[in-house]
């Protein structure tokens, strides 16, 4: 019997991948086990079923979406109602008629073309919230295998959860899982709280959850980064960056120009510094912010937002040889980047809500630690979980930012030490590279129904959908 492992996300690198972070580590585990990853191609073309791409040492599928699942299921129910959802934005939430049955309609016909091809013996590892109902569509095809899941993203409140078109459905999405892996532990207590308030499941003495005839467990996996490679990227003899003139106190801002990583907050914290705290001092923000989903209103607005805010604070505050803030709304690339967050003093992770935010575990890595800068983190970041050693801030408080921002800028050598050693030894604990050994040996030895996997074909396909 193979043993494959079958890697199913949204979409699929189109290209081997040649940098750190999860899709070389997924890539790794694929060429070290076989197997095949499945996932949306980016651009259209007229394939109907799941086609090979590429060359690398596993199979990758690809499959197109069509206009009108773009639409329905990518840029709708994923990007205007879950994402807001899961990331306490429910006043963002679009719920437009087509969007939850295109959303539906996606994943039982991405779970029939992988039905067709699956073997006793292959694990299947889903990831993110594209792909929710993806194991329940599979079980209702007769597909009894471990179905492992992945959330990236932060798990909603219990309230939230009403917003949802039919919100009973979720959690048997969930159920249908043999393992749902989430970013932190607060997370996997949201999840739990969920399953506990549902009347149709049942705990466990070991903790997992019997629902609707399957049984599911919940753990978190915190995730990481290739904090070696970051590290080297980091340390390498490079030209300068920004050319001679290099600002005097960089403070670094790196995010996609999403409303979730609390931009506006922000820029209003560091000009409540230059008001109150910066006297003596000429900082500069750089705030690198590449565009993201711009045909979703909620991301127009957002830029535009900050747009004036980055012009209003230049206005008031810029000099002839000074400017505060330094926005790109370009991606800059990894190599870049590891050399600009070791220069910065200071970075600001300000997110109202993030699963992780791997920005705030690169700029930890790359810095030097015989000198190292200060990391501003959100409370409201997965990453803060572990980290409890950066200056952790309430994103919401202007003030709490900004005077975080002059304790980093002001902060002794020792005192910068000590706090980067203690969140590169958290950094450390979730290297990627070991993640994914980590959720794949849980997923193969948590417990799977009682009365083994053909009870589980005959319920599954007798539960009602
Ligand atoms: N990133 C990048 N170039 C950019 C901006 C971001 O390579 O211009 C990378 C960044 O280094 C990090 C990732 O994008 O690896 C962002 O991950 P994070 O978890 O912080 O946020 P997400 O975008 O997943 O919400």
């Amino acid at each position: 019997m193979t043993e494959r492992l079958i890697v199913v996300s949204n979409r699929i690198p189109t290209k081997a991948p040649s940098s750190g972070g999860l899709v070389v580590a997924l890539h790794e585990a694929l060429a070290e086990r076989g197997g095949v990853w499945i996932g949306a191609h980016p651009d259209a073309g007229d394939e109907k079923g799941l086609f090979s791409i590429g060359d690398t040492p596993y199979q990758r599928l690809a499959f197109r979406l069509s206009e009108q699942e773009y639409e329905d299921y990518y840029l709708g129910f994923s990007n205007s109602v879950l994402w807001p959802l899961f990331h306490r934005r429910s006043d963002l939430v679009e719920l437009r008629s087509g969007y939850s049955a295109g959303y539906r309609r996606l994943n039982a016909r991405l779970a029939g073309m992988i039905a067709r091809m699956i073997e006793p013996g292959d694990t299947i590892w889903v990831h993110d919230y594209h792909l929710l109902p993806l194991a329940q569509e599979l079980r209702a095809l007769g597909v009894t295998n471990r179905i492992g899941f992945f959330l990236h993203i932060p798990f909603p409140a219990l309230g939230d959860l009403a917003v949802l078109p039919y919100p009973e459905a979720f959690a048997g999405w969930l159920a249908a899982y043999t393992l749902v892996g989430l970013q932190t532990q607060a997370d996997t207590a949201r999840c739990l709280e969920m399953f506990r308030s549902d009347p149709r499941a049942e705990f466990l003495p070991d903790g997992a959850v019997k629902f609707d005839g399957g049984v599911v467990s919940v753990r978190s996996f915190p995730i990481g980064i290739d904090d070696e490679g970051f590290r080297d990227l980091a340390a390498r003899e490079a030209p300068n960056p920004f050319g001679k003139d290099a600002p005097e106190d960089l403070i670094i801002g790196v995010d996609r120009l999403d409303y979730t990583k609390g931009l506006p907050n922000r820029f209003r914290a560091f000009e409540a510094y230059l008001d109150r705290y910066a006297a003596g001092r000429r900082p500069t923000l750089l705030q690198i912010a590449p565009p993201t989903r711009e045909q979703v209103e909620a991301y127009r607005q957002i830029r535009a937002e900050l747009e004036e805010i980055s012009g209003q604070i230049n206005g008031r505050h810029a000099e002839l040889d000074w400017t505060p803030i330094r926005y790109i709304h370009r991606p800059v690339g990894r190599e870049t980047l590891a050399l600009l967050y070791r220069m910065a003093r200071v970075c600001l992770v300000t997110s109202l809500a993030d699963g992780m935010n791997l920005v705030a575990k690169e700029y930890v890595a790359a810095q030097d630690r015989a000198d190292p800068g200060v990391l501003v983190l959100s409370r409201f970041a997965g990453a803060a979980e572990e980290m409890e050693d950066a200056l952790l801030v309430n994103p919401y408080d202007t003030d709490d930012c900004a005077r975080a921002i002059d304790m980093a800028l002001k902060m002794p050598l020792s005192e910068r030490i000590r706090r980067n050693e203690a969140s590169l030894a958290a950094v450390e604990r979730t290297r990627v590279s070991t993640w994914t050994g980590h959720f794949l040996d849980v997923l193969a030895t948590v417990p799977l129904q009682p009365g083994g996997a053909d009870m589980m074909a005959r319920e599954w396909s007798l539960g009602g959908k």
